[in-house]
């Protein structure tokens, strides 16, 4: 006679039950009471995980059979639960689910690989066969792992899928923690090695080679993800996950791409920047476009000037493009590039400069190259400091 029965009540079992039907029926209710599923159960859900915790531990039980709840609370066992989380407790009896992302819908982890692109994938579109290696369930065993289908209860967890250390608190307390069985990763089942199938060696998936076609559409991007549905790992008793396709692409030596703006840097001659220029940039489609100036137009450097409808095609709207930005660099000549007489006449071309005579109030300085490490060592003793934040709002206001 047990003298409290409110934990197996709460799992719904007889006082007698098996720990076979004790896992079985907190299985149910775990599923119908998770908090994934049911938030307004918490409660409910934690009574059922402290029954459960008691009644599938052989010490913990008898000591609740004797005593009753007070007992396996006096004894220290059990006065923390050594489970971290409710979803820690619901991977060990859901056997192997550790592994898996989504519980409630049994649906296996995505594998995610990473495929590198060219630009000239992203702009053109392209398809690439990609060769991975997956799990799928054994066809000789149909997923069983055995010969025969005889699978017997794992000898060292006696089917829970747990096992049970002893943790020493010291003053002779100890405190037992469960983790997933070592030797079934938490399945509860083994095989005898002479029943296990050949095929797959008893582990009911085997490595298969898949060839996957990755469609690359105009315009994706760098980083976005194309998803094959189901193509993921097999494990047997859960809907197969995703395989994730993550696009990676590589830099391109002569463009750079800004959502939908593609940036090319262009070095013009001087003589380009003010009398116009003509120059060819090849596309990544492979055409040449002649990038002309209006006449009379003057390029600085560092100007930015765009070319509509010559960036990346817009992803699902491969018609559409974004713009083309040509960021300018001038290519100034050599000094001494020009004979004294002949930079006369190159002056007379420029509009006249205002004059600036030699008077007694003037005086003449020359020019020299300016090395900036020389100043800052004749001056380091009085260095302001950068990360004062006074010198800052002094410099804005000054
Ligand atoms: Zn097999
Ligand atoms: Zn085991």
């Amino acid at each position: 006679m047990v003298k409290e029965t409110g934990f197996y009540d709460v799992l719904g079992v007889r006082p007698g039950a098996s720990p076979d039907e004790i896992k079985r029926a907190f299985r149910r209710l775990a599923l119908k009471y998770h908090p994934d599923k049911n938030p307004t159960e918490g409660d409910r859900f934690k009574q059922i995980l402290r029954a459960y915790e008691v009644l599938i531990d052989t010490k913990k039980r008898e000591l609740y059979d004797r005593g009753g709840e007070q007992a396996v609370k006096g004894a220290g066992a059990g006065c923390r639960t050594g489970f971290r989380s409710p979803m820690d407790i619901f991977d060990l009896v859901f056997g192997g689910m550790t592994r898996m992302r989504n519980r409630a819908e049994r649906r296996g982890r995505p594998v995610i690989h990473a495929l590198p692109v060219s630009l000239e994938d992203l702009y053109n579109g392209a398809t690439r066969k990609l060769s991975l290696q997956k799990n799928v369930i054994c066809s000789k065993c149909n997923g069983c792992g055995t010969k025969e289908g005889t699978i017997s209860r794992c000898p060292e967890c006696h089917g829970t899928g747990m096992e049970v250390h002893v943790e020493q608190l010291g003053l002779g307390m100890i405190h037992p923690i469960q983790t997933v069985c070592s030797s079934c990763q938490g399945q509860g089942e083994w095989i005898r090695p002479r029943d296990r199938c050949h095929a797959c060696n008893g582990r009911k998936v085997v490595r298969e080679r898949k060839i996957l076609n990755v469609h690359i559409d105009k315009g994706m991007r760098d980083g976005q993800k194309i998803s094959f549905h189901g193509e993921g790992d097999q494990v047997p008793g859960l809907e197969p996950g995703d395989i994730v396709i993550v696009l990676d692409q590589k830099e391109h030596p002569t463009f750079q791409r800004q959502v939908n703006d593609l940036i090319v840097k262009l070095e013009i001659d001087l003589v380009d920047a003010l009398c116009g220029c003509r120059q060819t940039i090849r596309t990544l489609d492979n055409r040449i476009l002649l990038v002309t100036s209006r006449q009379g137009d003057v390029i600085k450097p560092g100007d930015t000037k765009c070319i509509p409808n010559e960036g990346m095609p817009i992803y699902r709207h491969p018609f559409e493009r974004g713009r083309l930005l040509v960021h300018f660099e001038v290519k100034f000549p050599e000094p001494g590039w020009l004979p004294s007489e002949r930079l006369q006449q190159l002056q007379s071309c420029f509009p006249l400069p205002e004059q600036h005579m030699n008077t007694e109030e003037t005086e003449e300085v020359k020019l020299v190259d300016y090395d900036p490490s020389a100043e800052r060592s004749r001056y380091q003793g009085e260095a302001y400091h950068e990360d004062d934040p006074r010198q800052h709002v002094q410099c804005q206001t000054s």
